[in-house]
């Protein structure tokens, strides 16, 4: 299944993704992630795009693009993949439309998780990441830098959800709730079936 999950910033994405891809088989890539790995190993690519992630902006597209278009290139993701993070740009979009029509694939479902912003200013705010064994505050979180990430987010973002649901791949479910249940409701929209063998009840042996 090849899935996107779009989501402003505090959404719950990342959660998200790492538990539904997990449910589905295929590989989470969150661009995010990526390129925090990038900036924490210093590369070439970490560098360009730190001073971004810093102020709030979006990487440019061409440099986003060629990453995520050779993450998909590699054989975990042949099979299927949960996209976190990327597209966010209509451009970034239309990319990733043309790259998978290249390899003779297409999106299964694009599924955005709706939270309110004053629930998501909130959750942002309080947010506390574990980098080397001890709690601190991403950069981008600080509270200016997250209102700006929502403003790019409405501005540059947003607009992907009417976009997909033209194209007839959209799916929206609310996002707000204990993570079991946003899953559970995730599921539903991506038509999942849940393997539930873990928490049935066993027969004792008696
Ligand atoms: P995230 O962890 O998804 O909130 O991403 C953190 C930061 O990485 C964003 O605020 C952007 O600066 C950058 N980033 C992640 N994904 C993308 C993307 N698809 N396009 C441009 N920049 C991105």
């Amino acid at each position: 299944m090849r899935v996107v999950l779009l989501g402003p910033p505090g959404a719950g994405k990342g959660t998200q993704a790492q538990i539904i891809a997990g449910e589905l088989g295929v590989p989470a890539i969150s661009t995010g992630d990526i390129f925090r790995a990038n900036v924490t190993g210093k590369t070439e690519l970490g560098t360009q795009a730190k001073v971004y992630m810093d102020a709030g902006d979006l990487v440019p597209d061409e440099i986003t693009v060629a990453m995520v278009s050779d993450r998909l290139a590699e054989p975990d993701a042949k099979a299927g993949f949960l996209l976190d993070g990327f597209p966010r740009t209509i451009a970034q979009a239309e990319q990733l439309r043309d790259s998978l029509t290249e390899l003779d694939q297409h999106l299964d479902c694009v599924l955005e998780l709706v939270v309110d912003e004053d629930e998501l200013v909130r959750r942002l705010s309080g947010r506390v990441v574990v980098v080397d064994g001890k709690p601190v505050q991403r950069e981008d979180d600080k509270p200016e830098t997250v209102r700006h990430r929502l403003e790019v987010y409405r501005e540059q973002t947003a607009p992907l959800s009417g976009w997909y649901d033209q194209a007839g791949l959209l799916a929206t479910i609310d996002a707000i709730g204990e993570i079991d249940e946003v899953t559970a409701r995730a599921l539903v929209a991506l038509g999942h079936q849940r393997d539930d063998d873990e928490t049935a009840e066993q027969p004792t042996d008696r």
